[in-house]
């Protein structure tokens, strides 16, 4: 990554009038992502695609709309956000021959199925190029998005990849230095938030979070289930101190409403 990357841009010059399509999700990679745009004077068009099997679409779309208000008035930013295109992977037809390549791809490597309906909404959409924020620790990606070979020159023809050579760590220091942090701290994080709509607690980027110490992130009855999620695995142990045991599958139960 090349330290010019991190400068804010000067403005002017680097302003254009065609807005940068963005997939954003309102997490921390992709909201990264807008920021850094906006604050380089760049206009952004957010994508986003409803997946009816994500439990978390409307916590993610709650996010973003907490987000565009902050960055609306921030300091910092000097691109124009445009009005988010919402659509669900339904909206538009699969693509045979992106489907095949995806087939192939998940032999090599299983990755994600976005890989496979967001090249199928470019097409339909007929958008030559959106920006996917993934970060610099998936390997897989790392090697071959800019492989034209067959299944990926099929599959990332019309994906960039702008923060591959990014850590997290990297977008951090450039928010603390920029003044973004309290917009990142808004993103969403969570796979499986309850139906109040607050993190879960016990899902993969749940415990990321904890185990970064971020957890005043959370609520406070998602830090117990987070404390809580291990007791499946102690259930033996538990069962011949029987009255702790019932305590516990109480407190988790109430939690979950
Ligand atoms: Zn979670």
């Amino acid at each position: 990554m090349g330290k010019s990357d991190f400068k804010n841009g000067d403005g002017e010059e680097e302003r254009s009038q065609e807005p940068v399509d963005v997939f954003w999700t309102g997490g921390w990679d992709s909201t990264f992502r807008v920021i850094k745009l906006l604050a380089d004077g760049k206009n952004v068009k957010p994508h986003y695609i409803r997946d009816p099997g994500r439990p978390s679409t409307e916590s993610e779309l709650a996010a973003m709309r907490r987000l565009r208000e902050l960055l609306e008035n921030h300091p910092g930013v000097s691109g124009q956000l445009y009005e988010s295109k919402i659509v669900s992977r339904y909206d538009y037809p699969a693509v045979e021959e992106i489907q095949e390549a995806y087939n192939e791809l998940i032999k090599i490597r299983y990755i994600g199925d976005q890989y496979r309906w967001i090249p199928e909404y470019c097409r339909h959409e007929g958008l030559d190029s959106i920006e996917v924020s993934v970060e610099s620790d998936n390997e897989f990606l790392r090697k071959h998005y800019n492989d034209e070979e067959y299944p990926f020159g099929v599959l990332f023809q019309s994906l960039e990849f702008p923060l591959i050579k990014y850590s997290k760590i990297d977008m951090k220091e450039w928010c603390e230095k920029q003044g973004f942090m309290d917009v990142m701290e808004l993103t969403w994080f969570c796979h499986t938030p309850t139906k109040a709509g607050s993190p879960c607690g016990t899902c993969r980027p749940c415990i990321i979070v904890m185990e970064r110490g971020l957890d005043y992130r959370m609520p406070l009855s998602a830090r117990y289930r987070y404390h809580l999620r291990i007791l499946p695995r102690i259930k033996g142990f538990l069962k011949r101190y029987s009255r702790i045991y019932a305590v516990l599958v109480k407190t988790k139960s109430e939690l979950k409403k």
